[in-house]
């Protein structure tokens, strides 16, 4: 990743590690809007919204406006079935949900393709992820009915394979290149098959809003399909979305990456891991308990703020009250640590409890024997 140079492009399949500056550029360069007051009040149940997580967007407005009429709208997102979830998979799959709740149909797309091209397994190799996967986003309260939800398997979804040709003889090789860079056709290919899923919720269900919410990195494959949609589908709505700040390694290295297995955990880890990594993590304290006492920590730099953020606080007010403890130098990271461990691994066992009943459930909406 080009920083501070002429050209910022952003590789959705690789390790982008974004510094503010970055963030900055990008909701410039390619006309992503900021989240306002105005926008963060229309969805201040959205706890990403809500706690600045997701910091700009592409059209929202137009699901306000389906909210207010009463219309249909959709969330649509997915996962690469390539391994369990963990903090950086859990923030998108709880996103979907929480759109959900404000009444928008989520489309949840299995990535088997996605996850031949760029991580070598099968679709046969990739199921058991992908049945793991539906279990947490189950277990973490996506709703399946299938008014409310309808999922796929890319490999098995015709709708989506025939969007991926039909908008293809639009594409040219210079495009794809100006967007992603110098790739494998097959991840090419992988791109384009995620146009189909994106454009899926107006296929099936008629032209509506739809809401696709993203880390940053994924906005090169938003920006082809908005302009794949606008030249091919016809009185479809160009599919919009939202961005959220992408979570660095909990120990501090730039991003959660599996060739590091301290910069994250799963939710499939065993406890006594999880908590060895988080006592690991690094936060914005200082180097002593009189340097904290005296000058406060730095909580905007503290992935152990930041994992309670993201997920494991549901009380607002808590956050808060730590944020400013912290700042004022009245609270210790060890005392933090040890509440953010107590929190994680209640949520852990609760959660591997509720998805044990819900593989059954995972396997028939995937159609798995
Ligand atoms: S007190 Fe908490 S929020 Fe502040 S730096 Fe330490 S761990 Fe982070």
């Amino acid at each position: 990743m080009p920083k501070n140079n002429k050209e910022l492009r952003i590789d959705p399949w690789g390790t982008t590690s974004l510094l503010e500056e970055d963030y900055v550029r990008l909701i410039k360069e390619f006309g992503i809007q900021e989240i306002d007051e105005k926008v963060r009040q229309k969805a201040i149940k959205n706890r990403y919204i809500r706690r600045k997580i997701i910091f700009g967007h592409r059209d929202l407005q137009s699901v306000f406006k389906a909210v207010e009429t009463q219309q249909p709208w959709a969330v649509m997102s997915g996962i690469k079935p390539s391994g369990p979830f963990h903090l950086g998979t859990s923030t998108t799959a709880l996103e979907i949900i929480e759109f959900q709740k404000m009444g928008g149909k989520a489309y949840y797309g299995i990535a088997d393709i996605e996850t031949w091209e760029d991580n070598g397994l099968t679709y046969e190799e990739s199921e058991e992820f992908a049945i793991d996967n539906i279990a947490d986003l189950l277990a973490l309260g996506l709703d399946p009915d299938p008014k409310k939800a309808y999922i796929w398997r890319q490999s098995e979804e015709p709708i989506v394979k025939d969007a991926c040709f039909k908008v293809s003889r639009l594409v040219t090789q210079n495009m794809l290149n100006a967007i992603y860079g110098e790739k494998s056709f097959g991840l090419y290919l992988s791109a384009l098959v995620q146009v189909g899923d994106i454009v899926l919720p107006q296929i099936l269900d008629g032209p509506q809003p739809t809401v696709v919410p993203v880390g940053i990195d994924q906005d090169p494959h938003i920006r082809l399909t908005r302009d794949l949609t606008r030249r091919y589908y016809n009185g479809f709505f160009l599919p919009g979305a939202t961005y959220h700040y992408l979570l660095a390694g909990i120990d501090g290295s730039e991003k959660m990456a599996k060739r590091n297995p301290n910069s994250y955990f799963t939710f499939n880890e065993p406890l006594e891991s999880i908590e060895r990594k988080i006592m690991g993590a690094l936060t914005g304290g200082r180097r002593n308990k009189e340097e904290q006492q005296q000058l406060g920590g730095e909580p905007q730099k503290c992935m152990i703020y930041k994992i309670l953020m993201y997920h494991f606080e549901d009380d607002d007010d808590r956050l808060t009250e730590a944020f400013q403890d912290c700042v004022r130098g009245e609270l210790m990271c060890g005392d933090h640590k040890k509440e953010c461990i107590e929190k994680v691994l209640k949520f852990i066992r609760e959660h591997k409890k509720k998805k044990e009943k819900l593989i059954d459930k995972a396997k028939e909406i995937l159609k798995v024997e």
